[in-house]
C-alpha cells in the first residue's frame, strides 16, 4: 500500500471534503486521525466504521480548531504526523458593512491561524524523519473574489500564502506544502450558503445552484470529495515530490477564466 506506515491527521473531518480525503488516504493505507470540534458517540462510530471498511487503523480525536492550544494539542495527542490535511472550514456570507465581527473573527481562526498552529506542530518530527507532507485546503476563493465573503477570502488567500511560506522554509528537508483549490462541491458548508443566497440574489434553489455557485464552474459539475481525496493522495506520492509551494485547483475551469 502506497501510504502504509504513514500517519495522518485531517482537520475537520467527520463531514465533506475532510471525510472524502480520509477516506482516500485510508484506502491508500495511511493510518488516519479524524478530527472535529464535536465529540460525540456517532464521530467515534464514524472513525470505527472507516476503519472497518478501508482496513486502515482510524481514530478520531477531538479539538476546537478555533482554539490556538487546541490545534497543537491535537498533533501531540496524535503522536505526531506524517500528513497533515489543514480543512476544517466555516464560511458566512454578508456584505462587509454588515458582516459581524465575531463572525470575521471565527472564520480567520478556524480556516487560516488553524493552520499555522498545527503546522507549527507536525514540522520538527516531519523534518526529523526527512519526510512529510503538508497539504492544505484552500479554495478557488484563495485564487478569486466574490462579493460577500470577505472573510472567507481573506482566508483562504492566506491559506495560499501559507502554504508558499511553509513550502519555502521546508525545502531540501523532504517536507512539501502545497494547497488544493476546489470549486464548488456540494458538502454542508456549501448547503448551508444556499438560503443565504437565495435571499441576497432573490433567487429559487435552483437559480442559486445553477446561476450563482455553478455560472463559476466552466464544466456546469460539483467537484467530488473522492477528486479532492484523489488529489491529496497523489501530493502524497514520490511522484509529487517536487511539488511544493504551489496550489493545485480542482475547480472544473473556475480560475481559468
Ligand atoms: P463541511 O461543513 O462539510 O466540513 C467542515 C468541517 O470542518 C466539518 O468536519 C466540521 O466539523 C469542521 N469544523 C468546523 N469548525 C471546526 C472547529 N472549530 N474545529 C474543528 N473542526 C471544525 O464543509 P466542506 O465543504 O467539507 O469544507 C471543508 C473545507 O473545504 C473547508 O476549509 C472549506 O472552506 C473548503 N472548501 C470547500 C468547498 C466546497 O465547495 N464545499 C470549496 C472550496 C473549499
Amino acid at each position: 500500500m502506497q501510504l502504509a506506515g504513514k500517519r495522518a491527521i485531517v482537520t475537520g473531518s467527520n463531514s465533506g471534503i475532510g471525510l472524502g480525503v480520509a477516506r482516500e488516504l485510508a484506502r491508500a493505507g495511511a493510518d488516519v486521525v479524524l478530527n472535529s470540534f464535536s465529540d460525540e458517540a456517532e464521530d467515534h462510530k464514524l472513525a470505527a466504521d472507516l476503519s472497518a471498511e478501508t482496513g486502515a487503523n482510524v481514530t478520531y480525536i477531538q479539538a476546537d480548531m478555533s482554539k490556538p492550544e487546541e490545534c497543537r494539542a491535537l498533533i501531540g495527542k496524535a503522536g505526531g504526523c506524517d500528513i497533515l490535511i489543514n480543512n476544517a472550514g466555516i464560511q458566512h456570507v454578508a456584505r462587509i458593512e454588515e458582516f459581524p465581527t465575531e463572525k470575521w473573527d471565527a472564520i480567520i481562526a478556524i480556516n487560516l491561524s488553524s493552520a499555522f498552529h498545527t503546522t507549527a506542530a507536525a514540522l520538527p518530527a516531519m523534518y526529523a524523519k526527512g519526510w512529510g507532507r503538508v497539504i492544505n485546503i484552500a479554495s478557488a476563493h484563495g485564487l478569486t473574489a466574490s462579493p460577500y465573503k470577505s472573510a472567507y477570502i481573506a482566508a483562504k488567500h492566506g491559506v495560499v500564502g501559507l502554504s508558499k511560506t511553509t513550502a519555502l522554509e521546508a525545502a531540501g528537508k523532504g517536507v512539501t506544502c502545497n494547497a488544493i483549490c476546489p470549486g464548488y462541491v456540494l458538502t454542508p458548508i456549501v448547503e448551508k450558503q444556499i438560503p443565504d443566497q437565495m435571499k441576497t440574489h432573490d433567487m429559487d434553489r435552483e437559480t442559486v445552484i445553477k446561476e450563482v455557485m455553478l455560472s463559476r464552474q466552466p464544466s456546469g459539475e460539483f467537484a467530488t470529495v473522492e477528486q479532492m481525496g484523489g488529489t491529496a493522495v497523489f501530493l502524497c506520492s514520490d511522484a509529487a515530490a517536487q511539488i511544493t509551494g504551489t496550489t493545485i485547483s480542482v475547480d472544473g475551469g473556475w480560475t481559468a477564466m
